[in-house]
């Protein structure tokens, strides 16, 4: 089977090939990827931001698709049917330490990339693709294709709010309001907390209050002393950093109440600093918590929000763009303010 592709071939380069896709072999299933949507490691790969991840060119982008199974391989569980809409998590061995703990995300095997037609990447961007069962989610029929590329950002924001325990009732702080801010401030509501929203571009804003949320501008207000009143003096439970930056790292210890926690989701280009003194910790108990990626729970978990209407992205794709015009997509993604940008892979 013949499929048209979106292929990195250098820095600053999209271009477009056909690969030759075979029949599914054991465990694997066919898919018809209908959108995928840019994420910011593709777009910033693209843009030579991410040297240290150490990706060759060429390389077949995209992780975050809206899909459909076309053929189903053997021994795949028959819960997975031709026609289902799927979405993805990330590939994994089930057979190494960290799989075998339950944290797939943290697998040494070979994870989401794969090798054919002269190429390695994760072919997201590919009409059709090859993916081992183990990786797809079933999700409504009635979702739409680029919410279903959620379930990669939704599942890993819901890991983040696991490992920040977020527990009902809680005042929880998200600093910024950008996609994943967002995703993050939705998938806090889920799990029980009270949601408020740091950001500094008032369209933001204005977005994150459409979806139910405080907002506070550190431009036109002194984010620490905000929270506190919204908290009778304490402070908030928990920080969740979406944006990593020096500025938002000493706004989180400010934030942040006794006993309280922080997540650090996102990461930084140039690395952020943060300056915090560990006797603080010791009198404050206050945590400082990484994270990222997601694991199998996660996904699953991101595939029943997003089916039923429990987090909502609609208002987070800016743009959706054909195939052919692919560099454009990426020059859009790449453009400060948008959210994703999707790219249709079929006419
Ligand atoms: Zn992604
Ligand atoms: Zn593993």
């Amino acid at each position: 089977m013949k499929s048209k592709a979106a292929v990195m071939e250098g820095i600053g380069k999209m271009g477009i090939r056909e690969l030759d896709i075979p029949e599914p072999g054991e465990g694997e299933v066919l898919v018809r990827n209908h959108k995928c949507n840019i994420c910011t490691t593709d777009w910033q790969t693209w843009a030579g931001l991410r040297k240290s991840q150490g990706r060759k060119f060429p390389w077949a982008p995209g992780h975050e698709m809206g899909s459909e199974i076309v053929a189903v391989g053997k021994g795949v569980n028959k819960e997975l049917k031709i026609g289902d809409h799927v979405g993805f998590g990330y590939g994994f061995c089930g057979e190494c330490y960290w799989c075998r703990r339950g944290d797939t995300s943290k697998c040494t095997g070979e994870g989401t990339s794969y090798s054919y037609n002269g190429l390695t990447g994760s072919f997201g961007m590919s009409q059709y693709m090859l993916v081992p069962s183990k990786m797809v989610y079933k999700v409504s029929l009635e979702l739409p294709w680029e919410e279903a590329g959620y379930l990669e950002p939704l599942g890993t924001a819901i890991r983040g709010v696991r490992r920040l325990r977020v527990k009902p009732g809680e005042n929880i702080l998200v600093i910024g309001a950008g996609n994943l801010g967002l995703v993050n401030a939705q998938a806090a509501r889920a799990f029980g907390g009270r949601v408020m929203v740091s950001e500094i571009n008032e369209e933001r804003c204005g977005i994150a209050e459409s979806l139910g949320f405080e907002t506070v501008n550190p431009k036109k207000a002194d984010v620490a002393a905000w929270c506190k009143e919204k908290t009778d003096g304490r402070g908030v439970d928990g920080v969740i950093l979406a944006v990593g930056n020096t500025a938002a790292n000493q706004q989180a210890l400010e934030a942040v109440g006794v006993t309280g926690r922080i997540l650090f989701f996102a990461a930084g280009y140039p690395a952020p600093e943060i300056e915090v003194d560990p006797n603080t910790i010791h009198y404050t108990e206050i945590e400082l918590i990484g994270t990222y990626g997601g694991d199998l729970r996660d996904w699953q978990l991101a595939a029943d929000f997003l089916s039923r209407g429990i987090v909502k992205t609609d208002k987070l794709v800016s743009h959706q763009v054909p195939l052919d015009e692919v560099q454009h997509a990426f020059e859009l993604a790449a453009t400060p303010g948008n959210y994703r940008v999707s790219l249709v892979l079929w006419p």
